[in-house]
């Protein structure tokens, strides 16, 4: 799907891509199912607010047949992933970038059932603020996103969660920020893109009064990076000594004799192996952790 219709005050992707689009259920699935084919084993549905997909179900078409008569005429994207997940080939699926106000409880449950849905939810946040939340016209509170990330993790134990955030917001204190630096002690972020807040013309948030001085600014975005770059490294030492399933995807860019990997938690993972695995699945023992990513060693090719 396409084009965003939340209107956040600070953004101009609903001017320039304009309102929320999605693709037929039918057409989506065709062009899994012929990637799938191709020997394709992971994919990403994509979209300004992917979980925001409404795709029109032609009940005519192939992938749909048997769904009875009083069934929805429209798929929401829990329902999308349901169909993806079946078809076969497919052995992993990712999403991006999904929004909190489309966070529904199927789509949680989706990550209870779909064994294919890998562990890592890209959520942005932006701010751990309500009052902030609020000036950014996002439309959920801080509280509301927690629940979200705690029943999710309910769902899916060990989810990594992976974030956006704006610094520097026009009008954000020193206690606002506060707020977003235990936002991101409390979820235990895996990664973020965070930026100092830079306005976009012709959006709302341009014309608001913005005093914090750029030093200050460019202070919380470093607080920020070094807290979330803290809870990245804890979580890659505890994933040190567990097997992990990784889908190889070429040679390693440092050392081109060895491979690359992604685990389902988004970390790229380097270890020794012949090339014909490139393509495949494989068990892979983590034995050490990096900064930017982790060594292995192939246990097993599944
Ligand atoms: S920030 Fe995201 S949700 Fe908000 S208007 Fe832009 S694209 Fe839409």
């Amino acid at each position: 799907m396409e084009g965003c219709s939340k209107y956040c005050s600070f953004c101009v992707v609903p001017y320039t891509r304009g309102e929320e689009v999605s693709r037929p259920l039918e057409d989506v699935l065709t062009e899994v199912a012929e990637l799938a084919a191709d020997g394709v084993r992971e994919v990403t549905l994509l979209g300004q607010n992917v979980n925001a997909y409404r795709g029109r179900i032609d009940k005519s078409g192939a992938a749909t047949r048997g769904l009875g008569e009083h069934e929805p005429q429209w798929a929401d994207f829990a329902l999308l992933l349901e169909y993806v997940a079946e078809i076969p080939g497919i052995e992993r699926i990712r999403y991006t970038t999904s929004h909190p106000r489309e966070f529904t409880p199927r789509l949680i449950e989706a990550h209870r059932e779909i064994p294919e849905l890998v562990d890592h939810v890209h959520l942005p946040v932006q701010s751990g603020s309500d009052r902030v939340l609020g000036a950014m016209k996002r439309g959920y509170t801080v509280l509301e996103y927690k629940s979200i990330v705690r029943r999710l993790r309910e769902a899916r134990p060990g989810i990594s969660i992976s974030s956006d955030f704006i610094v520097g917001f026009p009008g954000e204190t020193d206690a606002d920020f506060e707020r977003t630096m235990r936002l991101v002690d409390e979820v235990g972020f895996d990664s973020s893109f965070s930026f100092v807040y830079s306005p976009r013309p012709g959006t709302p948030a341009a014309e608001l009064e913005d005093t914090t001085p750029a030093a200050v600014k460019l202070e919380r975005l470093q607080a920020l990076q070094t807290a979330v770059a803290g809870n990245a490294r804890r979580i890659g030492d505890a994933m040190v000594g567990s097997v992990q399933r990784v889908l190889i995807e070429g040679r390693s860019k440092k050392d081109a004799a060895e491979l690359s990997g992604r685990t389902g938690n988004n970390r790229v993972v380097n270890f020794a192996g012949p090339q014909r695995l490139i393509g495949t699945m494989a068990e892979v023992r983590i034995v050490a952790a990096l900064p930017h990513s982790l060594r292995g060693e192939v246990v097993t090719r599944v």
